[in-house]
């Protein structure tokens, strides 16, 4: 696909590049970094090659902590005025998705995007929550060979703790496959997810940590963590919010005509590890899953690219959000009036550098 416009103010697709510090692991196989960050741009340089992003973060460049404030933060405010955003993490496996993300739920321990979105989230309702009557709902699924999963299903949960191998993954005889619909207004809904309604900060962390638990795991040889399966944390909030009467007093008007009412979503995206299905040395049942995480991320960086190409966007070309799961998922909260940051992340050990090419050049940047 061809890369999309990079960093035009007009471009709703966002994309940033975050470099992981070498890892213990690497530096006892006596890896070297071998990505160099470009000083005081948002570029960075693997051999010959320099790519640019809309922001680099992490190695020598702008530290992680700001990340979150350049990138996600205004799509958190979005969220207040109505507008739906997708905060995506694409890469390798073992590039610090997970990490970046905060889906990797270990010993309590809560850091990475979404537990910062969430107080974000909570400290802002607190401050108005006096004008305006807030609910929060939160859905955790995972697209796993094209098949919606609910990590948040309580008869899984309750099942997770037991050591069968599988991350408590069981397929309950009689429940309906989740299916993804579109209502008429273009509202993208997943009928037979569970939707969980939290009103603090502690609730929506013990989401985030329960759905985390119950992520499918599969061992590879690259990783025997969940990496074939993209993992999709959905905060929605609906605002009901008590504007000023017109003309006080006015007891012939409607009471809702007093209330706006708004709802919107943020998407927050850990995907399937890019890397090729060859790459993970599998065969048969395994390779068949490589085919379909492929599809999955082969059809983002289309409908990425679509949105991104402002001259095609403007003829109005068609969007192939159809193509797969996740694309299909996130219809309404990529492009249109939505916002979408996509963080890639790399490792810069040397022993990665051919997998770290490839995500630098595809989808989603521009050498
Ligand atoms: P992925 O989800 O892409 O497979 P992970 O998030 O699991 O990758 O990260 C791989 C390893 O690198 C983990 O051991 C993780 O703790 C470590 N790691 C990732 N990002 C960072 C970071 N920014 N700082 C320190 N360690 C990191
Ligand atoms: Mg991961």
């Amino acid at each position: 696909p061809s890369p999309p416009s990079n960093g035009g103010e007009n471009c709703c697709v966002k994309v940033a590049l975050h470099v992981r510090p070498l890892i213990a692991d690497e530096r006892a196989q006596g890896c070297k970094d071998c990505v160099t960050v470009v000083s005081g741009k948002p570029q960075v340089q693997i051999g010959t090659h320099s790519f640019t992003f809309d922001h680099v973060y992490g190695s020598s460049g702008t530290p992680s902590s700001a990340m979150f404030e350049e990138c996600v933060a205004p799509l958190v405010d979005g969220l207040f005025q109505g507008y739906n955003a997708t905060v995506l993490a694409y890469g390798q496996t073992g590039s610090g998705k997970t990490y970046t993300m905060g889906t990797g739920f270990k010993d309590g321990c809560q850091m990475g995007i979404i537990p910062e979105v969430m107080n974000v989230l909570f400290s802002k309702i607190e401050t108005l929550k006096h004008q305006t009557e807030f609910q929060l709902n939160v859905s955790f699924i995972e697209i796993l060979k094209e098949e919606v999963q609910d990590l948040l299903d309580p008869a899984t949960l309750n099942k997770s703790d037991t050591a069968n191998g599988h991350g408590g993954k069981v397929n309950l005889p009689g429940k309906p496959p989740i299916q993804i619909r579109e209502t008429s207004n273009g509202v993208i809904t997943l009928a037979g997810s569970t939707e969980v309604s939290v009103s603090t900060f502690k609730e929506m962390a013990t989401c985030l940590e329960q759905g985390s638990l119950s992520r499918a795991t599969g061992s590879t040889n690259m990783n025997n963590q969940s990496s074939r399966s993209h993992a999709i944390f959905t905060i929605t909030l609906e605002q009901m919010r008590k504007l000023n009467p017109v003309f006080p007093g006015d007891s012939n008007l409607n009471e809702s005509m007093n209330e706006e009412y708004l709802c919107a979503k943020l998407h927050l995206v850990d995907l399937a590890g890019s890397e090729r299905a060859k790459r993970t040395g599998s065969d048969g049942m395994r390779f068949k899953e490589g085919v379909h995480i492929n599809k999955g991320l082969l059809a983002l960086g289309n409908v990425i690219s679509a949105l991104g190409d402002e001259k095609r966007r403007k003829e109005g070309v068609h969007v192939p959000y159809r193509d797969s799961k996740l694309t299909r998922l996130l219809q309404d909260s990529l492009g249109g009036n939505s916002r979408t940051v996509m963080i890639a992340c790399i490792s810069p050990a040397d022993i990665n550098a051919e997998e770290t090419l490839n995500t630098l050049k595809d989808p989603m940047s521009s050498e």
